[in-house]
């Protein structure tokens, strides 16, 4: 007999058809559609971001990640811009009419985030921080749940439906890898994942093999293993300078190397019958204001 599940609201059970986020133009979680959401790790100066921005736009990519606000395990790395970082983030974004993705750690910031940034990402290390996800539930924003490094498949779909719960039904789940016993790898990409969260799940699933691998030379067959897989799309680390990064370098894809990644994920997409979003033309200016 099948078990009783924990979870309500994100479960298929609850609601069959796929709920599909639309960001900028892009559907994520459209079985039509792959999302790709790229950026550096994190946003260090006017230079950098605005560099690869323009490089990401010529691409056709839709949606910049960068982080302002950086959970970063040790109190002396860098911790990122924050506001300073914001702005500089969403006028890059804004120049090329693309769509923000950054990091919320702590409640406080939630007003500025939602100011500057068209999706919230809840880091791994926040995945279980209860009063966070709550107050989520309440805004009018997309909100990129990645996995706990440490948590299960159930933990993580309880963790969205404390979100769902508050009334945002717009989240999407990310895999990031977990912890394992492995250390050649960061953390140990589980893909696994992918296919049993479709099963579960009306919720969208995207992958970041960035922080899954920790090397930029993994990143893209785990791309193409994700999308196999029936991911919704991905989420990579790229960086006009990788070896000059402030943080995360090792696993910050070469412009050159995201732009030779293009034509493998079309191939792949198509044999779902999937399109990638950078293919598409129907962006929105100024998704924020
Ligand atoms: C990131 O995306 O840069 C990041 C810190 O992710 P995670 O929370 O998955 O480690
Ligand atoms: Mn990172």
């Amino acid at each position: 007999m099948e078990r009783r599940k924990p979870y309500q609201l994100v479960s298929r059970d609850w609601k069959k058809e796929n709920t599909v986020v639309e960001v900028n133009g892009s559907r994520i979680g459209d079985d039509r559609e792959v999302v790709l959401i790229a950026g550096p790790c994190a946003v260090e100066n006017e230079e950098q971001i605005f560099t690869i921005t323009e490089y990401l736009s010529k691409l056709g990519v839709r949606m910049l990640r960068g982080g302002a606000y950086k959970p970063r395990t040790s109190p002396y790395a860098f911790q990122g811009l924050k506001t300073e970082g914001l702005d500089m983030l969403r006028r890059a974004a804004d120049k090329f009419n693309m769509a923000v993705v950054s990091e919320i750690m702590s409640i406080d910031r939630i007003d500025e985030l939602c100011t500057y940034a068209d999706v919230l990402q809840v880091g791994t290390r926040n995945m279980q921080n209860y009063p966070l996800l709550r107050a989520l539930g309440k805004i009018n924003k997309p909100v990129l749940l990645k996995r706990g490094m440490s948590s299960t498949i159930d933990e993580w779909l309880l963790a969205a439906e404390y979100i769902l719960l508050g009334g945002n039904e717009k989240v999407i789940l990310c895999e990031r890898g977990i912890r394992t016993f492995e250390t050649a790898t960061r953390n140990t990409l589980d893909l696994t994942a992918v296919p049993l969260l479709k099963e579960l799940t009306h919720l969208p699933i995207i992958v970041d093999p960035s922080q899954a691998t920790g090397v930029r030379e993994l990143v893209p067959p785990m791309c193409y293993a994700a999308l196999a897989a029936g991911a919704d799309g991905l989420l990579v680390e790229v960086h006009n300078q990788p070896s000059e990064a402030l943080s995360d370098g090792a696993q910050s894809l070469y412009p050159d190397q995201l732009a030779s990644m293009l034509d493998p994920i079309r191939y792949v997409a198509a044999l779902y019958n999937r399109v990638p979003d950078f293919d598409k033309k129907n962006r929105v200016t100024n998704p924020v204001s």
